[in-house]
């Protein structure tokens, strides 16, 4: 019986770590695996995933470096990085 809880349990992380995959734009099936296969951190993963990758980035106007929107001063030249140009900003997530 415990066997049979862990299913329910690991199911139910793998759904859950899928919706919130897709939520940020993944694959559900993707996540879902994940989720079923390491259960709790995989939906940690699944949570940070658009910390890392679903940011907005532009250029440092100064060095060229990629940083994400957020970031007030560039990590590789100290430049004051103020508000862009909407057209210098790109979705940060790649896609194919
Ligand atoms: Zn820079």
């Amino acid at each position: 019986m415990a066997g049979g809880a862990y299913v329910v349990i690991a199911l139910a992380f793998a759904l859950a770590t899928g919706i919130v995959g897709r939520g940020k734009g993944s694959s559900f099936f993707i996540w879902f695996i994940v989720g079923g296969v390491v259960p709790v951190l995989g939906l940690i993963a699944a949570f940070l995933y658009r910390v890392e990758r679903a940011e907005p980035e532009r250029r440092c106007p100064n060095c060229g470096a990629v940083v994400k929107l957020y970031v007030q001063v560039c990590r590789r030249c100290g430049e004051d990085l103020h508000l862009p140009e909407p057209e210098d900003v790109r979705p940060g997530r790649l896609r194919a």
